[in-house]
């Protein structure tokens, strides 16, 4: 029931990633329209059916086989994926390629009275991220301990509302840091969207759909640089 001879692309329902994926895919000359209330999205004039989903569920969509692509940040896939290996859920897929949107940083920041030399500062510190995977990985290398504070969001006021002493959060331009009392430290991860796909062997028919994409973006990429 869940096979399907479609080619099923998940992307971003809304948010940062979702106008761009939609305006990367139509570039590539597929045809859709998307309806706000609707989870699937089909395309007139190729077999191909947008999956629209939050962007955590991507990874896991791909790693399990249950859609063909994805088009997600590298730090959610990371995070994903460190998160799976632990627990010994499938975590492998395919990078096909980086995209040229979502830009943005994983980065260590405390409030701007905070003392700061290195992230040996935070030694015994709590810190507050929604990524606790990358986080604890750039730490253990470090050999720091800390204490977790994990916030799904309005991460950036933990500190201000005293449950945790610096952040590990996204930042594109710093604006957010700044209009809440903090300044970045260091960056752990450099991120940018991508298109995953999943590792499971595909009909000839869809491969081949997968290649003729992937070529266009290529293409469609390329051009832009
Ligand atoms: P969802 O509702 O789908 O879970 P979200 O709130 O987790 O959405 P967004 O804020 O839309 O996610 O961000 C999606 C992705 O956009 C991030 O994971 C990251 O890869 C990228 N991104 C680019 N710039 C930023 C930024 N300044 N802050 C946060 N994410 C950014
Ligand atoms: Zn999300």
């Amino acid at each position: 029931m869940s096979e399907s001879n479609r080619l099923r692309i998940a992307i971003q329902k809304s948010g940062r990633l979702s106008k761009e994926s939609q305006k990367l895919l139509k570039s590539c000359g597929v045809k859709f329209n998307v309806n706000e209330q609707r989870l699937i999205a089909h395309s007139d004039n190729m077999p191909i059916d947008l999956l629209r989903v939050r962007d955590d569920d991507i990874p896991g969509l791909v790693m399990d086989g249950v859609v063909d692509l994805g088009i997600i940040g590298e730090n959610v896939l990371e995070e994903e994926q460190i998160e799976r290996q632990a627990i010994g859920k499938p975590a492998e897929c395919l990078k096909l390629r980086e995209l040229d949107f979502g830009a943005c940083r994983l980065s260590l920041a405390v409030p701007t009275e905070f003392s700061y030399q290195d992230a040996t500062s935070l030694e015994g510190l709590r810190i507050a991220t929604s990524y606790p995977n990358l986080l604890r990985r750039y730490m253990q290398e470090k050999g720091i301990n800390y204490r977790d504070c994990m916030l799904k969001g309005s991460v950036e006021v933990a500190p201000r509302a005293g449950l945790a002493d610096g952040i590990c959060d996204l930042v594109s331009t710093g604006a957010t840091l700044e209009a809440n009392g903090l300044y970045e430290t260091e960056v752990i991860y450099q991120s940018m969207a991508c298109i995953i796909q999943s590792t499971q062997e595909q009909t000839p028919d869809k491969q081949a759909l997968i290649n003729k994409i992937l070529s266009r973006i290529n293409g469609v990429v390329r051009a832009k640089e």
